[in-house]
């Protein structure tokens, strides 16, 4: 359960803000090891500036411009909510790995350990049929657990157990936990980042973030009514009789309903000086009485006493007092029991994984059809193994040149930071230097951790898909809860290899790109410079900007928590960064919701950084060559168009309302289209490449810059 704040870039394939149904359900033929026929064949995107469709105008809507044409030949598939550019890498990458686990599976005395943990837990995921028999039997003693229960000061030991049992519902994307009733973690100190301590986030809700249980618009309030359906159908299918569940299912909504009154909002959760709550474990307790938080620590084996723990929201944990108070020991047996089967429906029966399918992926972001058996194993692999896992995609296809020449791409991005940082007219020479120290104490991090992890001490067997999830769901609990209390370990990855999306780490002062995102169409070894700063370039610099984001500009080189800004500085980055804030508060049309330009706007900041610094970044290269971005090619193109349109081309999506409306609520990206168009509105760079005039949409009549 990892409850570290970190800034990514999330690539719109399957980030879902759904806990653990990321990977969507579906049922194929029992023991099917090949591709559905109605199933897309992995294709690598290659950028091609053919793309383009020439009769429409680059400076009226540039997305548009690159992306209509793909649009139009890539309808999205039926199981997704979505489809890029960057979705074809997606499946590309899954096929890897499934070709891995499918030779490992093979039971040959050769098998390495690894082989065997890899292998065994396919041929048990793959297993449709003794999952079908054994989903009531396994289901059952925990039922049985939380009926036992005959005192709310049994609490603390049934939540300990079930967030040990089985996967914490951790979504990175907006940063928040979605376990029952709380999340425990580790993290670094936000005032001493070489220490490792115990956090304690806020947590409780099946629904992707607070504002599904408190909007009162129409939209709103239908999909609460569904929620309320579904909640009762899956009840129902857990054991209980139709009236009983119907029952349940309105105590669940209430519950958990004045449990996201309690919550901290998404926007608040950015600002880690609103998260930074030091209190002693007395002064824990004494927050939520009722819950025996000496007992649940010992239960989940975290270290008996801290100095200190640091506490997400305290008035949350207030809150849950009185939550606590007002319901009945039956209320929370039933609050137990929605939880637990929520939590492990992905690996249950069919009629519990199609009725959950049926809400999160079709409800929630407009899915039409389930993903195959064989992805959804992968997607769960990667999760529980995927430190080993892992090990298999860099063989087959990160090669030590991808890793080098990403290497000299992101010095040639920070060495443009650089140049950046000096030139700024608004920052005075202190601040300057601050920052500049920042800069050059980043470390890069690429392709994938220096050690493998192991897992030799989780036990995978062919026999139990849902065991094996819990043995890893342990492990990876204990793994987190060891490092309490420890020096930080700077080797700790957040993202498997395969993952094709990238992340800062404000408290390492790290950059990360896992060899997944360092493929085609963001990244290709043939492929022009321009290209690959405009597609890749960019995502390196929209993770540098991030150190420089309006939160990572609270950090300092080491990762403390620690203002080295003077007044006047930041004064005037407020300023620039207020100017994205109104830029990108604005309508969604095609899913009736309004972007909310405060919670998106470290991300913003980040593309609007990260694109002029890798154009930056494209001209010093193009110079040292004798070139310049203004060269007409053979192509018919300039460098600096070309770099523009890669940069679109990566971004090129399509996605459902439902999805667009989930991500608005919930996630600190902004929509694709939003992403391009209005970071090259705000570039007089772009406007030269493509001769726009003032006053056409592409051109921002306030151009705002922070980066
Ligand atoms: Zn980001």
């Amino acid at each position: 359960m990892r409850l570290k704040s970190i800034s990514i870039l999330a690539i719109l394939v399957c980030s879902i803000p759904v806990p653990t149904q990321c990977p969507a359900q579906q049922t194929a033929p029992p023991q099917s090891q090949s591709t559905t026929a109605a199933e897309k064949a992995p294709k690598l995107e290659h950028f091609d500036v053919s793309i383009v469709d020439s009769a429409l105008d680059p400076c009226e809507d540039f997305y548009k411009y690159v992306c209509s044409k793909w649009q139009a030949a890539n309808p999205i598939p039926a199981d997704q909510g979505a489809w890029g550019t960057g979705s074809g890498l997606w499946y590309w990458n899954e096929d890897i790995l499934r070709q891995a686990m499918q030779k490992a599976a093979q039971p040959t005395s050769s098998r390495t350990d690894y082989e065997q943990e890899i292998g065994d837990y396919w041929a048990a995921c793959m297993d449709e049929a003794g999952i079908e028999a054994a989903g009531a039997r396994d289901l059952k003693p925990e039922l049985d657990r939380i009926n036992r229960m005959k005192n709310k000061s049994e609490l603390a030991d049934q939540v300990a157990h079930q967030h040990t049992t089985f996967p914490g519902a951790w979504e990175a994307d907006n940063n928040q936990t979605n376990a029952a009733l709380l999340g425990l973690g580790q993290q670094q100190d936000y005032d001493d980042a070489s220490r490792v301590v115990a956090s304690i986030d806020q947590g409780g809700l099946a629904l992707p973030s607070r504002d599904f249980y408190l909007k009162d618009d129409n939209k709103s309030k239908e999909i609460l009514v569904k929620y309320e359906a579904h909640v009762g159908k899956v009840l129902q299918l857990a054991g209980e009789s139709a009236q009983q569940a119907a029952k349940d299912a309105k105590t669940i909504v209430a519950m958990e309903t004045a449990i996201a009154r309690a919550q901290m909002d998404n926007v608040e959760r950015r600002d880690p000086k609103n998260l930074n709550n030091k209190m002693s474990l007395q002064e824990v307790a004494a927050l939520t009485p009722s819950f025996d938080w000496k007992h649940y620590l010992a239960t989940v084996g975290a270290p008996p006493s801290e100095p200190h723990y640091l506490v997400s929201s305290p008035q949350f944990f207030r809150a849950l007092e009185q939550t606590i108070q007002q319901h009945s020991v039956d209320d929370w047996k039933v609050y137990l029991r929605w939880h637990l089967v929520h939590g492990l429906a992905p690996y249950l029966t069919k009629a519990i994984v199609d009725e959950t399918w049926q809400f999160f992926e079709h409800t929630l972001l407009g899915a039409e059809q389930q993903l195959p058996r064989w992805r959804r194993c992968v997607r769960a692999a990667d999760r529980d193994l995927g430190m080993a896992l892992g090990r298999a995609y860099v063989d087959a296809a990160f090669p030590p040149e991808s890793k080098q020449r990403t290497l000299a791409l992101v010095h040639d991005v920070e060495n443009a930071l650089d140049q950046d940082i000096a030139g700024l007219e608004w920052m005075q020479p202190a601040t300057k230097e601050q920052a500049q120290i920042k800069l050059h104490a980043i470390e890069e991090k690429i392709g994938y951790p220096d050690r493998w992890r192991d897992y030799s001490s989780v036990k995978i067997t062919r026999t139990s898909y849902l065991n094996n999830v819990h043995g890893a769901t342990a492990f990876e609990f204990h793994r987190q809860l060891n490092m309490i209390g420890k020096p930080v370990d700077r080797s700790e990855w957040q993202m498997t290899p395969p993952t094709i999306n990238a992340y800062y780490d404000p408290q390492l002062n790290t950059i990360n790109f896992p060899a997944g995102i360092l493929q085609p169409p963001f990244f290709e070894k043939g492929m022009e410079d321009a290209v690959n700063y405009g597609a890749i370039g960019m995502v390196i610099g929209h993770e540098i900007t991030h150190g420089f984001d309006d939160q990572g500009r609270k950090f300092d080189a080491k990762g403390n928590l620690r203002d080295w800004w003077t007044p006047t500085d930041a004064k005037a980055y407020e300023e620039r960064d207020a100017c994205i804030v109104e830029e990108y508060t604005q309508e969604v049309p095609e899913a009736g919701v309004k972007q909310d330009g405060r919670l998106t706007q470290g991300e913003d900041t980040a593309d609007n950084g990260g694109l002029r610094l890798s154009l930056m970044a494209l001209e010093n290269k193009l110079k040292a060559q004798g070139k310049s971005l203004d060269d007409k090619e053979a192509d018919g193109w300039t460098p600096r168009q070309k770099f523009f349109l890669s940069y679109a081309h990566e971004w090129c999506t399509q996605i459902r309302p439902e999805m667009v409306r989930t991500r608005v609520l919930t996630n600190p990206h902004s929509i694709p289209k939003y992403r391009v168009n209005n970071v090259v509105a705000n570039m007089p760079e772009f406007r030269r490449a493509f001769s726009c005039k003032a006053g056409t949409p592409m051109v921002h009549a306030k151009q705002c810059r922070v980066w």
